[in-house]
């Protein structure tokens, strides 16, 4: 619907701009944003590729026989570039992700929103996947805003290409959860066999159809919240997409003997940028710093024998006459904040344990009385080892009287992976005070690695009485 037909309908037609994707009457207007080749779309591509390559390719690399990032999430195990985090690993993690965060900080602080336009999956994919699809399958219609009506057959092929990709995409993006190989064997297996997975791809492909069929835009310039930060995490002196309206102003043709800058009102910047602003207008949220825009307006001044960079990365204050300064709060506090998060991660990782372990008591009966009068408890114990290599792991009891039985000793675990074994641990019925006796174990591995590890095992309370034991893990808790 046009506005004079919203208007003759009855709908209010604001005379004021609206939102860039919006009609005046608030029906969704569809942007086909122009292609502007140029040396910042280059270097996009180059950039872009490459990430989608890395995106492809990590789950199928392997580092100590596990892929580089694996969120393995039944396991709750979290592999990054060889080392291994577990649930018990909430410093670690923390952080991980504060140093995460603190270094997009930064990094917006320096570059502005560089991260949206040449770092960001939605970005990336629509701009360098996506988009060309429906250029090269709507074709004129593309170039004329949609007035050409696309053949049916057309648009069928241009879904079915963005639905295989899509789906492809969300094959990718659960194999970083459950491994390739555990996944190449359930895409030849029925869907029945594993649900769970089955359902998680198709929910991330319809999520995938709908962003990149339907939303596009509408993800950065309402739904992300990064954007809406910006206002924040930019200063005056942050690297941004400006235009220079010294420079540019008063924008339009040169008639003899009339001032007029170095904008001939081409709307080409307009025309080309896909959240359809006029970056004319100053610094603008919806601005996801692309350079679509640089390019574009770089032709034109190239065409016109002028400089080249009305549109530039400059900053706010560079842009309008002052000095560009690298050097202020921001940027000196975030690098202090990140060394000293990133040093914290490092003592914390160094002094980890190279082997997680935890013990679990035997589920139905818990102790057994022998005829010796000792007792003896089943104990469950689970190892996962952190190395980043093989290990060979031993378990033994060090309280004199104590023993203890295990057919699976010494253990070979590999890097990143756990295994559980059940010890037989037999205790003098006269270390037990109110139920319970202390039992210390030593772990070690074939490197020298030792530790002693304690654990509280079962047993009668005074007396013997068959009737007054606790009989399961819950009562002897209470
Ligand atoms: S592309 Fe350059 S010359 Fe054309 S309207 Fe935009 S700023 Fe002006
Ligand atoms: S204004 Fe320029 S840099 Fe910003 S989103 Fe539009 S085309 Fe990209």
């Amino acid at each position: 619907m046009n506005s004079s037909s919203a208007a003759e309908k009855g709908i209010p037609v604001l005379d004021e701009g609206v939102l860039s994707t919006l009609n005046a009457d608030g029906t969704r207007r569809w942007l086909r944003p122009r292609l502007s080749k140029g040396r910042f779309l280059k270097w996009r591509r180059i950039v872009g590729y490459c990430l989608i390559v890395i995106f492809v390719a990590l789950p199928h690399l392997r580092i100590n026989g596990k892929p580089p990032i694996l969120l393995d999430l039944p396991n709750r195990q979290f592999t990054f570039f060889g080392a291994t985090f577990l649930p018990t690993d909430t410093l670690l993690l923390a952080l991980l992700f504060l140093s995460f965060f603190i270094g997009i900080f930064l990094i917006t602080a320096l570059f502005g929103r560089i991260w949206c336009g040449w770092g960001c999956p939605q970005t990336v994919y629509m701009e360098l996947v996506y988009r060309p699809i429906e250029r090269l399958f709507d074709g004129r219609s593309y170039r004329d805003g949609g007035r050409t009506p696309v053949h049916p057959m057309r648009r069928a092929g241009k879904y079915a290409v963005f639905f295989v990709v899509s789906l492809v995409l969300a094959h990718t993006f659960l194999a970083y959860f459950v491994s390739s190989e555990t996944l190449a064997r359930w895409m030849t297996r029925s869907p029945l066999e594993h649900p769970t997975a089955f359902i998680i791809v198709a929910v991330v492909t319809t999520l995938m159809m709908l962003d990149f069929c339907l939303f596009r835009e509408q993800v950065c310039t309402l739904m992300c919240p990064y954007g809406r930060f910006q206002s924040v995490l930019l200063d005056r002196q942050s690297l941004i997409v400006s235009y220079d309206e010294k420079r540019g102003e008063p924008r339009g043709k040169r008639r003899r003997g009339e001032e007029a800058g170095d904008c001939v009102d081409c709307r080409l910047c307009v025309l080309t940028c896909p959240t359809g602003i006029d970056i004319r207008g100053g610094l603008q949220m919806e601005c996801i710093n692309c350079t679509q825009c640089i390019d574009a307006c770089d032709s034109v001044m190239d065409r016109l024998n002028r400089p080249r960079g009305l549109i530039r990365y400059s900053s706010q204050e560079a842009i309008e006459g002052g000095r560009r300064q690298l050097i202020r709060p921001r940027v000196v506090l975030y690098p202090l904040l990140l060394m000293v998060v990133v040093s914290l991660f490092g003592l914390a990782l160094a002094g980890r344990s190279p082997v997680d372990v935890s013990f679990l008591r035997n589920r139905g009966s818990v102790f057994h009385v022998l005829d010796s009068g000792s007792v003896e408890n089943k104990v469950h114990l689970k190892l996962t080892n952190r190395a980043p290599r093989d290990r060979s792991y031993n378990v033994s009891v060090i309280q004199e009287g104590v023993a203890m039985t295990c057919s699976d000793l010494p253990l070979r675990i590999g890097p990143g992976d756990s295994a559980s074994l059940v010890l037989h641990v037999t205790v003098p019925r006269d270390r037990f005070e109110g139920g319970r006796a202390e039992v210390k174990f030593l772990v070690g591995d074939d490197t020298g690695y030792e530790r002693e590890f304690s654990h509280q095992v079962l047993g009668p309370l005074f007396g013997g009485d068959a009737s007054s034991t606790p009989t399961s893990p819950q009562e002897a808790d209470q």
